[in-house]
């Protein structure tokens, strides 16, 4: 254990999940805190989900959207990937003194935009000013809540069930990683940043009970997403590499910087793993929704290598995609 904090406990891999299961679970009560992208609540009788988030992104205007729609969004897919309909959102504002208000003013009108377009209503928030340098530019926090329309989408994955994700993989983590470096040469990269709640409900009503489970691959990108899937069960999860979607644009920086896309961040991407037999009627339900568009099989679940997640490159060769430790794209959401 470190005596202090790193910026790898909080990449969503392996040092988050200490700190998280032991220090912070351990304190708050294994049996209040569900560690899932929402917490399921009962409120007299009503089902609901309840999540929240931290947006700390920077730079704060990237390629393809902004921080405040970002949080909109990120908050709204949260609750989605429950199987719940998300209605409320609260924003709170963290600022550093200094900051323009004509950027503010730019983040709030992208954040109502993107509210509006996921059809939730921001109802409450709070706005605090540090002093400069204590902060850098705004830090938003954003909650959520929604109603559970759908049944939980959490069921037991099996040998032979399907992965699907909506898209190409990267776009997020790369362009804003694209950004920071100056790249010149990746004019058009921009990053996936959408919501998924139209997206998700469409698969849902196609197939109330096949969706396995359900999650948005964002820190940690679609590797890390699986790990947790497969951790601690008999079942591995193989990926195909000739699947897998990735923008050539989006590969080139990956080669030059070194990075792996399927551990680069995501912020319109949905994994879904559902019954074999159930996959195409989910497939066309996602395709009829924009963000769905380019929505494909990329793997499945198997018994070879039980809590392991694999790609099956093009030749036929086996790669390994373990958890993540370190964080290689720190403050990218
Ligand atoms: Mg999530």
């Amino acid at each position: 254990m470190q005596d202090t904090i790193l910026l790898g406990h909080g990449s969503g891999g392996k040092l988050m999940n200490e700190l998280i299961n032991g220090l912070i679970k351990e304190t708050f009560g294994p049996d209040s805190l569900q560690l899932d992208d929402a917490a399921i609540l009962t409120i007299s009788g009503h089902q609901l989900a309840f999540t929240t988030d931290s947006f700390t992104i920077t730079p704060i205007f990237f390629p393809g959207g902004n921080i405040g729609e970002l949080a909109i969004n990120g908050t709204v897919n949260d609750l989605a990937v429950m199987g719940a309909t998300p209605r409320y959102i609260s924003c709170a504002f963290i600022l550093e003194e200094g900051l323009e208000l004509s950027k503010l003013k730019e983040i709030v009108i992208s954040m109502k935009k993107a509210a509006d377009y996921a059809g939730v209503k921001i109802v409450t928030g709070d706005t605090k000013v540090v002093e400069k340098g204590k902060a850098d530019k705004i830090f938003i926090n954003t909650s959520g809540i929604g109603i559970m329309e759908y049944s939980l989408q959490r069921r037991k994955i099996e040998e032979g069930d399907v992965i699907i994700i909506n898209g190409t993989i990267a776009d997020h983590g790369i362009s804003v990683m694209a950004e920071r470096n100056g790249f010149s040469f990746t004019k058009g990269l921009t990053s996936d940043c959408a919501p998924l709640n139209h997206l998700i409900a469409s698969a849902v009503k196609a197939c109330p009970n096949g969706i396995k489970f359900m999650r948005d691959a964002t820190r940690g990108g679609v590797a890390s997403v699986l790990n947790e899937v497969v951790q601690n069960t008999p079942f591995s999860a193989k990926l195909m590499e000739v699947k897998l979607p990735v923008k050539d644009e989006v590969k080139g920086v990956c080669d030059i910087l070194g990075i792996d896309p399927l551990y680069a961040a995501n912020e319109g991407k949905v994994l879904i793993i559902v019954k074999k037999d159930e996959a195409e009627k989910v497939l066309e339900a996602m395709k009829v929704i924009k963000e769905g568009e380019k929505a494909a099989i990329i793997g499945e679940i198997t018994s070879q290598y039980p809590g392991k997640v694999f790609v099956e490159t093009a030749i036929g060769g086996k790669r390994l995609l373990s958890l993540l430790i370190e964080e290689q794209l720190p403050r990218i959401c």
